[in-house]
């Protein structure tokens, strides 16, 4: 979300100038926080920040245009390029690096529920941390509760999803960390998760293959131990052709 500070921050004659990415790392370095393209840095990033960062992107983003040896000035399909690209990378696609986790209220687990449950798919929108380019697809988590596991609403699962998935990913990683998070939240017997994705980085350039799709699993606590209940777990997914 952004956030506009209503009353101007007092100017600090120290740091004037200074571009706000460079603050924000500087915190970041500050806490030796890790800060990689799946890395959240909300925590760091204070009100009115995420609109100058806007702005430095726009810049940089025009200078990428320029060295692409763009007239942006005179080409109306790109004069406003540079914006667009900035808005939709801090305000869309990337949002799930610059703003907090959504809030998931977790309830005691009442009806001692303790049979296997599947969510998905979700359909999932990320893009690869190596090109940036898009990564679609669809995820599918099972959970196997015991009587201490919280309970989540199901859409929260897709809202925890998108939040994870809305950072420059590598797929491998983006399951681990959703397993994690899931994990953090709701502490069940065991957590599964298969994702499956398009990777328009195959697509689009390399091998231009349209087809290929990449399929990874996490599998947690009792879907580890129990080959019937991993079985049953996939078995229990649709068709995926
Ligand atoms: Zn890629």
């Amino acid at each position: 979300m952004l956030m506009k500070s209503t009353t101007p921050m007092p100017p600090d004659s120290t740091d004037e100038g200074t571009p706000v990415s460079v603050k924000i790392r500087e915190r970041l370095e500050q806490a030796r926080k890790r800060f990689h393209s799946n890395d959240n840095i909300a925590e760091f990033i204070q009100p009115g920040e995420l609109e100058k960062l806007l702005d430095e992107v726009e810049e940089k983003m025009k200078g990428v245009l320029d060295s692409l040896v763009i007239d942006t000035s005179s080409d109306h399909n790109t004069h406003n390029t540079a914006r667009r690209v900035a808005k939709m990378y801090l305000n869309e696609v990337f949002k799930g690096r610059y703003v907090m986790g959504p809030t998931i209220t977790e309830f005691p687990n009442a009806e001692h529920l303790n049979e296997l449950m599947i969510v998905g798919p979700i359909t999932v929108r990320s893009a690869c941390s190596h090109h940036f380019c898009p990564v679609i697809g669809k995820i599918w988590i099972g959970v196997m509760p015991n009587e201490h596991t919280n309970v989540i609403g199901l859409s929260k699962y897709a809202r925890l999803a998108e939040w994870v998935m809305g950072r420059p990913q590598i797929q491998e990683e983006a399951v681990i960390q959703l397993a994690d998070l899931i994990q953090e939240k709701t502490q069940p017997d065991g957590l599964a998760i298969v994702m499956e994705a398009s990777h328009y980085c195959m697509a689009w350039r390399g091998v231009k293959d349209m087809d290929s799709k990449m399929i990874n699993s996490v599998m947690r606590g009792v879907f580890l131990k129990d080959p019937t209940l991993r079985r049953e777990f996939l078995s229990l997914l649709p068709r995926r052709d």
